[in-house]
């Protein structure tokens, strides 16, 4: 089985963003040390619309500038470790700013398809080409910020020009209808991996585009119940890293603690249990692959050591991947 550890690399968008030395380069770190320990490579969705906002605060404020610096010091560090940096798109950036005091996150336009033709394929275009100057390789993964899908025929030309030929953004049943947070996989493939031309949730065996989706699991409030309560009884193992907050959606948490949700296979916080059993399940099954998403800052020293804990034991019955592996062969 192949298993691709998925991380998107971004600050939070909530009322406070968080400072990038704890969301990103610091837990970013101590993942680099754990892939260097057991010689694995791991894939970043990098969120670029940030990058090309700290390249343009940078010229106006020293903060953002040191800001700068140690992100893009450590994307080349990523790159010279040999991961792979691929394209997250999170719109909201071309209405968000600096105002001397911390970034302040206009959500109002969350998804893609919020923004006219001519200003997605900017976006897109822009986005990408920041990482290319940065790694000097061009991204061919993509993954939608907050799974918000856009609308394919939307993207597909600006994608097809790039060269972006496979998505990582479904997760099987997921579903979220949250002010700007839409998206609906209910009607995806019950597939670890499929071809599609113009819509990803529809195969199409000659299609250009290849979906990996990230592995989806059902969850049981039981499961929420436990992350809550041990989190608040031992803070300094279950906290996340991270210091900002999340976008507000007010309605989840209530739905996961009395109802059975489908989730994203995660490796933050406490959702990292989840890995050796769901691991164990595709292997039995005889998956091809299994995709996990996290993020850096959300991870915690529970999700760290679970994490390591996990690829020391399935290491020799797994590769660790790349989605440029794809390509090289
Ligand atoms: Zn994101």
């Amino acid at each position: 089985m192949k298993v691709y550890l998925t991380f998107d690399y971004e600050l939070f968008f909530g009322v406070n963003s968080g400072t990038a030395a704890q969301c990103i380069v610091e837990p970013t770190d101590r993942l680099l040390a754990i892939a260097e320990k057991h010689g694995i490579f791991l894939n970043f969705f990098v969120d670029s619309g940030y990058l090309l906002a700290l390249d343009k605060y940078a010229k106006r404020y020293p903060s953002v500038a040191y800001e700068k610096k140690i992100v893009f010091n450590q994307l080349k560090q990523l790159k010279d470790a040999g991961h792979d940096m691929q394209l997250h798109i999170h719109p909201h950036w071309e209405d968000s700013f600096y105002t001397g005091n911390g970034w302040k996150m206009n959500t109002d336009r969350y998804r893609l398809d919020q923004f006219s033709d001519e200003y997605i394929q900017q976006i897109i275009t822009s986005y990408h080409s920041i990482i290319t100057e940065l790694t000097g390789k061009a991204p061919m993964a993509f993954r939608a910020g907050g799974w918000c899908m856009p609308p394919w025929n939307k993207v597909s030309d600006t994608f097809k020009k790039l060269g972006v030929w496979v998505d990582s953004t479904v997760y099987e049943k997921g579903f979220l209808n949250e002010g700007n947070i839409q998206f609906d996989f209910s009607k995806a493939p019950q597939a670890d991996q499929w071809l599609f031309e113009r819509d990803p949730l529809q195969e199409d065996p000659i299609g250009y585009f290849l979906e990996l989706p990230i592995s989806s699991v059902r969850l049981s409030p039981l499961f929420f119940w436990n992350l809550y309560v041990r989190g608040r009884l031992n803070r300094s193992l279950h906290s996340s890293m991270g210091d900002g907050v999340p976008m507000a959606q007010p309605g989840v948490r209530n739905k996961v603690l009395t109802s059975y949700s489908q989730q994203a296979l995660s490796c933050d916080g406490y959702y990292a249990s989840l890995l050796k059993p769901e691991f164990q399940k595709r292997l039995k099954r005889q998956d091809d692959t299994m995709v996990v998403i996290g993020h850096p800052k959300a991870q915690s020293k529970f999700s760290l050591q679970m994490l390591d804990e996990f690829i020391s034991s399935v290491k020799d019955s797994c590769t660790f991947v790349r989605y440029s592996d794809l390509q090289q062969g």
